[in-house]
C-alpha cells in the first residue's frame, strides 16, 4: 500500500482496517505531508512494534526524478518518471509573498487545444492520487532540503500537464489532501484547478470539492473556440457560462478566473475584447490574459505586447479586471503551454479522445 496516495478517510480506514487506534491515521498523514518523511522506520512516535509491521505492509512512494532544472527567474522544473518512456513535469514558481506549484494531473492529454504543446504530445494516461499529490510532497521536500524552515509551497494551481477534471477520481482526492489540516491544510482559495471546460465536471466539483476555479476561454465565440479549444463542440460557451455561474455560490472565492491566451492575429483584436465583454457580463470574473508561449513546431505567434495590453485596456475600461499573465521560466520550458514531459506510449490516445470529452460523471 503507497501511504501517499491515501486521501484522509481512506488513510484511516486502512488503519481501521489494520485493527490500529483511529487517532494512528492523522499522526501518519502529519509525518508523511507535514514532515516529508519517506520511510515509516523515520516515524519515531509509533512504537517499534507498529513501525515494524506497518513497513512490512506499506511504503511511502514517491515520484522518481528525470531531471531538475532551475531558470534563470527562480522557477524550478522538476521531470518525474511516469512509467512506460513517459514523464510528467511540476513547476515552481517562487514570488516575494508566495511559493506556488504547478501540478500535472495526466501523461499528455487528450484534448488536443491547438496551441498547447501538452496536447500535441497526445495522451497516454491518468496520474494516479499518489503521483499527483507526489508533486507537492516532492517540492516541498526538495525546496526545504535547500532552505530550511517553513513548507515553502503555500499555493497549488493544476495547470500543469493534462485536464484535471478528465482524471476526477484521482485528481479530488489529491485536492483533500491538499485541503486537510493533516496534510498541507491550504485554504481552498490557494488551491485552483483549472479547466478547458468539461461542463458536467465542473458541476460535480463543485458538489465534492470546490475549490478555486480557474476557466480556459481563449475565444469570445463559438466558431473561434471549436478551433482552438476542441471541447468546446461538446460544451459549447453558453453551457460553459452557465456551469461557471452555477458553481460560485460554492466557490472560495467570487470570482470564476478565466484564462485567455492572446495568439497574435487569431483572437486578440478589438472586436474580439467587445466580443468577450458581453459574453462575460453576467458572470463576475477576472481576465487572466496569458502570452501566449511558443513551443517548437507551433504555427502560433504570440500577440505584440502593444496589442495584449490594448486588449487589456479594453476589458478594463468596460469594467472588467484584467491582468496580464508574467511569463515565468521560458528558458527550461517551464511557462503555460509548454509543459511537454515526454509521451513515448500513445497507445491510449484514440481510446482516450473518444472517451474523455463524452464521459459524463454517474
Ligand atoms: N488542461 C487545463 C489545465 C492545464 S493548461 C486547461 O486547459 O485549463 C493551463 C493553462 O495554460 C490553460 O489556460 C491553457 O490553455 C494555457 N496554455 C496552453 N498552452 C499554452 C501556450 N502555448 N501558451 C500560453 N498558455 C497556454
Ligand atoms: Fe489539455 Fe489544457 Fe493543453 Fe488543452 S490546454 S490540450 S486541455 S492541457
Amino acid at each position: 500500500m503507497n501511504l501517499l496516495g491515501l486521501e484522509p478517510t481512506a488513510l484511516s480506514a486502512y488503519f481501521a482496517g489494520r485493527g490500529d487506534k483511529p487517532f494512528r491515521a492523522r499522526q501518519v498523514s502529519r509525518w508523511i505531508h507535514q514532515r516529508f518523511v519517506d520511510h515509516v522506520g523515520a516515524m519515531t512516535d509509533l512504537g517499534k512494534a507498529l513501525r515494524e509491521s506497518l513497513a512490512r505492509d506499506a511504503a511511502i512512494q514517491g515520484p522518481a526524478v528525470i531531471r531538475d532544472t532551475t531558470a534563470a527567474d527562480g522557477t524550478r522544473k522538476w521531470l518525474l518518471d511516469a512509467g512506460n518512456g513517459n514523464a510528467v513535469e511540476a513547476v515552481y514558481i517562487p514570488e516575494d509573498d508566495r511559493g506556488t506549484l504547478c501540478v500535472s494531473s495526466q501523461a499528455g492529454c487528450a484534448l488536443d487545444c491547438a496551441f498547447c504543446a501538452t496536447g500535441k504530445q497526445g495522451f497516454n494516461r491518468n496520474l494516479t492520487t499518489a503521483e499527483i499529490v507526489g508533486q507537492l510532497w516532492h517540492a516541498n521536500r526538495a525546496l526545504l532540503a535547500d532552505e530550511q524552515g517553513r513548507p515553502p509551497i503555500t499555493n497549488v494551481v493544476m495547470m500543469g500537464m493534462g485536464e484535471p477534471l478528465a482524471n476526477f477520481d484521482h485528481v479530488v482526492p489529491a485536492l483533500r489532501l491538499m485541503l486537510d489540516d493533516n496534510a498541507y491544510g491550504l485554504s481552498r482559495r490557494r488551491v485552483t484547478l483549472s479547466t478547458s471546460g468539461l461542463v458536467p465536471w465542473i458541476d460535480r466539483l463543485r458538489e465534492e470539492c470546490p475549490v478555486a476555479l480557474a476557466v480556459s476561454l481563449h475565444a469570445p465565440n463559438d466558431a473561434l473556440r471549436d478551433r482552438l479549444v476542441p471541447i468546446n463542440r461538446k460544451h459549447p460557451l453558453a453551457e460553459l457560462m452557465a456551469a461557471c455561474l452555477r458553481y460560485l455560490p460554492a466557490a472560495p472565492r467570487d470570482f470564476v478566473t478565466f484564462e485567455y491566451v492572446m495568439l497574435d492575429g487569431v483572437n486578440d483584436s478589438a472586436s474580439h475584447a467587445a466580443e468577450l465583454v458581453s459574453l462575460v457580463r453576467h458572470v463576475p470574473c477576472k481576465m487572466n490574459l496569458i502570452p501566449f508561449n511558443p513551443f517548437p513546431g507551433t504555427q502560433f505567434r504570440t500577440s505584440p505586447r502593444a496589442r495584449i495590453l490594448d486588449f487589456q485596456r479594453r476589458l478594463a475600461d468596460a469594467g472588467l479586471v484584467a491582468t496580464v499573465r508574467k511569463t515565468r521560466g521560458d528558458d527550461i520550458a517551464a511557462a503555460c503551454g509548454q509543459l511537454a514531459g515526454q509521451i513515448k506510449d500513445r497507445t491510449t490516445r484514440r481510446l482516450a479522445t473518444r472517451i474523455v470529452p463524452v464521459a459524463a460523471p454517474r
